[in-house]
């Protein structure tokens, strides 16, 4: 099996885990990856994570012309913004899942650290996550939003709508947008109740420790 065939059945066994555990339902989330060649593989337009079709993920070419596969997700601009100004980007992931978006609309939330410091993980995978401002779905703002980061982010979330992810392959940014969801649930399960949160020294020592993108 070729290079290509083992990453477009790694994408569609990745969306298909994540709709089956409710990380995103319906036709919601969209996901992407790097080939070999420079190129691009996206999942399509109105498609669902829990039925995708490795033969028919758009391909784009490594000049980005559209070169095979059904025509891609209208968030498209999103994931061009992160490969744009990510040069470690190999995967890019979002999803409408719902801790994260219920944890994006609580009036008091950080938007320059989205996710309060609960877990090591939290920090190690994702960094500082940014949130960003309400968009109207398939708006090239969104991109634009993101591409005003400059690369700084590997996380961000969207305010009322769901993260999105960019890692270094499609496991990376798939285990990351999972720690995100999973730090958002914990996060409104202690909401309210005093939780101990890792103190700035045990956040200053992971960030060196693992060399975690922080201060950006
Ligand atoms: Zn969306």
């Amino acid at each position: 099996m070729s290079e290509e065939s083992k990453l477009r059945d790694l994408i569609c066994l990745l969306a298909k885990s994540m709709f089956d555990r409710g990380l995103t339902g319906g036709s919601t989330g969209n996901i992407s990856a790097r080939t070999a060649d420079g190129g691009l593989l996206v999942s399509p337009t109105g498609t669902s994570f829990g039925r995708l079709d490795p033969a028919r993920l758009s391909r784009f070419d490594a000049q980005g012309v559209h070169v095979g596969g059904d025509k891609p997700t209208k968030e498209m601009p999103l994931h061009s913004a992160f490969y744009d100004t990510r040069s470690t980007a190999g995967a890019v992931v979002h999803l409408h899942s719902c801790h994260s978006v219920a944890l994006s609309m609580m009036p008091d939330v950080d938007a320059d650290s989205f996710l309060p410091p609960l877990t090591p993980y939290g920090i190690m995978k994702l960094g500082r996550v940014k949130l960003l401002p309400f968009f109207l779905p398939g708006d090239p703002a969104m991109g634009d939003a993101v591409r005003g980061l400059a690369g700084k982010r590997s996380a961000v979330m969207l305010a009322n709508h769901g993260p999105v992810v960019a890692g270094k392959d499609i496991e990376a940014a798939c285990n990351a947008i999972e720690e995100l969801e999973d730090t958002a649930r914990l996060a409104l399960l202690t909401r309210g109740m005093s939780p101990q949160m890792l103190t700035d020294a045990q956040v200053r020592a992971l960030v060196t420790k693992f060399d975690v993108e922080w201060d950006g």
